[in-house]
């Protein structure tokens, strides 16, 4: 039987009918059957033992309806989730995504994605992952807070600092985490690790914040250090204007890189002659003002203002998708590519289309994926855990340290597991390494 049957087969009888529906999810665990197939023939026990059918399915998905009252005082009704996928090797970890485009497929995938990222943090972290479909955009403070005690009122049973801890994600911040976290103390009466973002002030880690858009550049300067390279004088395109775009454009002109877009959902921001650190500065300074628009910045940084576009047709050397899923189609690739760009690396979590990752195969683009990529954020999280369950506050400089070890040791994973030339198949590696820690965990405790 050839390799590529064998794969449909496995994936098969893995998803049965369930996931027939659900292609993103169905595609995302093909991927991971193509990169660990030939493992799982090799370890009778996986097969034996399920691993692939039970990692198929979440561990639990709770759905919730959320009632809430608008400024106007009208009543509001939402939908929240968690899906807690894997907690094999640790407890449920991942983040929570408060956006219209919230609901229970997108969220599967993703917690699926989070216990695979999870696993090469080295961290002891099961992944899961939740929101709701409710959009913090133009609601104001009040409402936000409101919402997000609301959520945690429902959401409070079944997370605990030792069983499933949540974060941000896309339109959760420090803010919401403090909301969220102040309900759940109020209305269990501990207080615990139980969420991470905190703010400094009650448990939360330096370097948090950073953490995710710092990490994408460690592991570029690794691929490039791995090939002999450096980011020294290169160029790059990011998307995005939230935490993680503007950190990693931070942490790029601060290593001599020039930063030469940022976006947000209405266009993006061109600047040729490269965004300095001090206007990056600024946006993250009013980036939870909700008055703020990039837009602005144009005529202050000397950039151009490009409405209801992307950043993709940028003559670029370097491309950091780092706002949503699916960003980047196959035509954005080509676009890319004729611009000169030789390298994509991941802020976001699955910001490619499946095209699209093809398309960057075949032209042989350099490519970081997202969950090797990105695992900076969630690395910090596991890091924030150990100093709430120790009582103690790490300094910036021992917790930089740590997050570059972590990411420089993925890396590392990656390449063993990815084929170990000058241009390893990352995807591929981190695939099989997270998948071997995961499915060794879940092999020793038999079935269950
Ligand atoms: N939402 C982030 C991610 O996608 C962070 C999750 C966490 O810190 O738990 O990895």
């Amino acid at each position: 039987m050839s390799e590529a049957l064998r794969q449909e087969d496995l994936v098969k009888s893995a998803c049965g009918k369930r996931h027939a529906a659900d292609s993103m999810f169905l595609r995302g665990f093909s991927d991971l059957v193509e990169s660990v197939v030939d493992i799982v023939n090799q370890r009778t026990e996986y097969v034996e033992s399920g691993i692939l059918e039970r990692l198929a399915e979440p561990d639990r998905v709770v759905s919730f309806r959320i009632v809430w009252l608008d400024d106007a005082g009208e009543v509001q009704v939402n939908r929240g989730y968690r899906v807690q996928h894997s907690n094999a090797i640790g407890p449920y970890k991942g983040g929570l995504r408060f956006a219209p485009s919230v609901e229970e497929g997108i969220l599967r995938r993703l917690a699926f994605e989070q216990t695979l990222k999870n696993a090469l943090t080295g961290l002891p972290m099961g992944g899961a992952k939740g929101g709701a479909d409710f959009d913090p955009k133009d609601r104001s403070k009040a409402e936000i807070m409101r919402f997000c005690q609301a959520f945690i009122t429902e959401l409070h049973k079944e997370i605990g600092p030792h069983r499933d801890i949540p974060a941000g994600d896309i339109g959760v911040g420090e803010r919401e985490i403090g909301y969220m976290f102040g309900q759940y103390k109020r209305i269990t009466e501990t207080f615990s690790g139980v969420m991470t973002g905190k703010g400094l002030e009650f448990g939360g880690s330096c370097l948090r914040r950073e953490a995710t858009g710092f990490g994408v550049i460690y592991f570029l300067e690794a691929m490039l250090k791995h090939r002999g390279e450096a980011i020294d004088g290169r160029s790059a395109a990011i998307s995005g204007a939230g935490n993680v775009a503007t950190h990693a454009a931070k942490r790029f002109a601060q290593t001599g890189g020039k930063v030469l877009t940022l976006s947000d959902s209405r266009g993006f921001l061109h600047v040729p002659e490269g965004l300095s650190e001090e206007w990056i500065d600024q946006i993250v300074a009013a980036h939870d003002d909700p008055g703020f628009r990039l837009e602005t910045m144009a005529a202050k940084v000397g950039g151009s203002w490009h409405p209801g576009d992307t950043p993709w047709r940028v003559a670029c050397d370097i491309a950091l998708p780092c706002a949503t899923e699916n960003e980047i189609n196959a035509a954005a690739v080509a676009s890319l590519v004729d611009n000169g760009c030789t390298i994509v690396v991941e802020g976001a979590n699955l910001p490619l289309t499946t095209e699209a990752r093809e398309a960057v195969r075949a032209a042989g683009l350099l490519y970081g994926p997202g969950k090797v990529a990105n695992i900076g954020g969630v690395a910090m999280s596991g890091l924030e855990l150990s100093q709430n369950a120790a009582r103690l506050h790490w300094s910036e400089e021992d917790l930089a340290q740590d997050l570059r070890r972590i990411i420089e040791e993925a890396h590392t994973l990656c390449v063993a597991h990815g084929g170990d030339d000058k241009q390893p198949d990352y995807e591929r590696g981190a695939n099989r390494a997270s998948f071997i820690r995961v499915a060794e965990a879940m092999t020793a405790f038999g079935i269950l």
